[in-house]
Formats: structure tokens, C-alpha cells, sequence
């Protein structure tokens, strides 16, 4: 297979169009086999439910290169899941979990050009979402829905080493107790363009959002979850129902636990408390672990022990393992990773 000509270490992340992506209609209460296509448009009503009542969920997850130069996905299990979990919040059709698998394989077989080689840094990201496509005015459920997923290739997220990040603790609100913050979902998004706009324009990276009933625990940012490490290092992290359940926040616990023996809490974790802590980073797909070295909170600033300039020790173990059991390099627990070629 030849390999498409892209300057993989420099493309950064954004969307460039590969070939082929996936589609299926629900229709009439059933979802039609699906297809691969070359169109990368949507065509669907003014009115569709999706543009009036922002009825849509997605997912995100990555196709690597490993180092014995296989192709593989992680743990797409938990996407497949999680995207159905969305879907019935939303009153959504439940996108059967082996047919998300085998769409989103058929989706990575297909723009095989355009896997990066092992070693570049750069990956596939793949993105499923589903939406609803039929017309809807009173406020009610689509009848009809479309899912897809298509991929693009993305460069490395950290350029010459992942530098720690400035944070702000936000104004704003992301997730309401009860509310949907716990599912991925375009909607937890739009309510966080102008947050993290401002914040941009204040010179912060991202926000800290705590949790809106109290303002006084960590929830998480508006795409990432919070790791902390203690002074005796401990690995905490934020549990709360409002937050959305990282696969990487969870495939990192069990990389402390059972890799690196070190003991973990998930529990609620008040903002008072952040400033005893040694380390932090902020997890997710796209970085797998990014470093934050400082947080304001409305002036008052705390910078971690681990300082402005690298990884935090223990932040660093658990980025480096659990990127080594994605390349390849580790061996990996059994049924995380999906070889597709
Ligand atoms: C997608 C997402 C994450 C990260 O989840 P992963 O499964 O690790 O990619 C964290 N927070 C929010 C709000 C998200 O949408």
C-alpha cells in the first residue's frame, strides 16, 4: 500500500478529506446496511432536527502505526458504548456496538493511504457521529438519522515535546448537575466556544470548569479530563457524574494501578486541594496526557511542583506506557487493542 505524500509531522490538527467514509440511514425504525462512498457532504432538510434542536452526538478515537508496522485502533469497544449511551440521552437509535466496530474498521481499511507511519507522531483520527436528519419543528425526536464516520489524518500533538499549559478556572458553567455533560454530545461543545475564545484571548490554553451546583470541586476542561498526582504520589482523579467518562482518563488508572503499582483515587476532588498537588495533566484522545503546569484562579496562580518546562515524573511514566501499549512497544492488556491489518 502506498502511502499518500503528506508531510505527516507538520500537518497539525485539522480536517483533511481522505477518500472514503462510512454511511447509514435509520429509517421507518430500522438502520439501513450502510456504505462506504466518496461523497464527503451531507445533504439533508432545512429543518432537519439536527439544525433546529442540535440533536447529535460523536465520538473520537485513533488508527496508529504500531512498531511491527500493523494497524490498530484502542479499545473501540468503549467508543461503541459510549456513542449508544449518548444516543439514548438524546433520544437517539442506538447504533448497534459490532456494526460501530466494523464501520469504523471499514473506514480505516479504506484510507489505508493515509494511516501515518510508525514513528511520525501522526495518526488517523476517526470520527463517528450520528445526527437526526429528518424535519422536525415542534420540539420533539427526529424520525430519521443518519450515522457516519469518516477519518483524517492528524500530526503529532506535541511539537518538540509536550510543554506544560496555562489554565484558567472559567466563569462559566459546563455541565449542569443532572444535566448532559456526561455524554459526548456537539451540544456540550457550543456552550464552550466563547469560554475558551475568551480564554484564548486572555492568553490562557484551556479552562478549568468546576462543577456548577457548588463551584467549589474540579470537573474537567471543555475536552479533556483531570489526572492529579499527590506528593506521595497517588494518582487522583475528579469522579462526577457530570463530567464525560475519558477512555484514556480510565485506560490511565488502570496503567497506574496495574503497570506502574501506583494507588489511585477517583473521587470528588474540591479546587481547595488542587494547590497540594505535585502534578496534572489533562487527558484525552487527541494528547492521550497534556501537561499543565499552572492555573489561575482569578489571579490567584498555582504552579505545580513539576514547574513550567516538562512533564511532572509520574505524568510522564503514565504518558510514556500508555502511548508504548498504543505503538506497540508494550504489551497491552488483553482486548485494548484491535489489529485491523
Ligand atoms: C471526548 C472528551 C474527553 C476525552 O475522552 P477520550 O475518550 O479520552 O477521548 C473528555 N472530556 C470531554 C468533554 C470530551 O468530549
Amino acid at each position: 500500500m502506498e502511502k499518500k505524500n503528506i508531510d505527516w509531522s507538520n500537518i497539525g490538527f485539522g480536517y483533511i478529506p481522505t477518500e472514503k467514509r462510512y454511511v447509514s440511514n435509520f429509517k421507518d425504525g430500522a438502520w439501513d446496511d450502510g456504505v462506504l462512498t466518496e461523497d464527503a457532504t451531507v445533504q439533508i432538510s432545512e429543518c432537519a432536527g439536527v439544525l433546529q434542536y442540535a440533536q447529535t452526538v460523536f465520538e473520537g478515537l485513533k488508527a496508529y502505526t504500531t512498531e511491527n508496522g500493523q494497524i490498530v485502533i484502542f479499545r473501540p469497544d468503549l467508543n461503541a458504548e459510549r456513542l449508544a449511551q449518548s444516543a439514548k440521552r438524546l433520544e437517539m437509535p442506538v447504533f448497534p456496538e459490532d456494526r460501530f466496530i466494523d464501520a469504523v474498521v471499514k473506514v480505516v481499511e479504506a484510507n489505508e493511504a493515509y494511516v501515518p507511519p510508525y514513528g511520525s507522531g501522526a495518526t488517523l483520527y476517526i470520527r463517528p457521529y450520528m445526527f437526526g436528519s429528518s424535519s422536525v419543528i415542534g420540539v420533539k425526536p427526529a424520525q430519521e438519522y443518519q450515522f457516519r464516520v469518516f477519518a483524517t489524518p492528524v500530526g503529532p500533538y506535541f511539537k518538540g515535546g509536550a510543554k506544560p499549559i496555562t489554565i484558567k478556572v472559567s466563569d462559566y458553567d459546563r455541565a449542569a448537575p443532572h444535566g448532559t455533560g456526561g455524554i459526548k454530545a456537539g451540544l456540550n461543545y457550543a456552550m464552550s466556544l466563547h469560554a475558551i475564545v475568551q480564554a484564548h484571548e486572555e492568553g490562557f490554553d484551556e479552562n478549568m470548569y468546576l462543577d456548577a451546583a457548588t463551584r467549589t470541586k474540579v470537573e474537567e476542561t471543555g475536552g479533556a479530563n483531570f489526572l492529579f498526582v499527590t506528593k506521595d504520589n497517588k494518582v487522583v482523579t475528579p469522579k462526577s457524574d457530570s463530567i464525560l467518562p475519558s477512555i484514556t482518563r480510565r485506560s490511565l488508572v488502570h496503567v497506574a494501578k496495574e503497570y506502574l503499582g501506583l494507588e489511585v483515587e477517583e473521587r470528588e476532588i474540591y479546587f481547595d486541594e488542587v494547590k497540594d498537588f505535585a502534578e496534572c495533566g489533562l487527558c484525552g484522545t487527541a494528547a492521550v496526557i497534556s501537561p499543565v503546569g499552572r492555573i489561575n484562579d482569578h489571579g490567584n496562580v498555582i504552579t505545580f511542583p513539576s514547574g513550567m518546562d516538562e512533564m511532572g515524573p509520574v505524568t510522564k511514566k503514565l504518558y510514556e506506557t500508555l502511548t508504548g501499549i498504543q505503538m506497540g512497544r508494550i504489551e497491552a492488556p488483553e482486548g485494548w487493542i484491535k489489529v485491523i491489518k
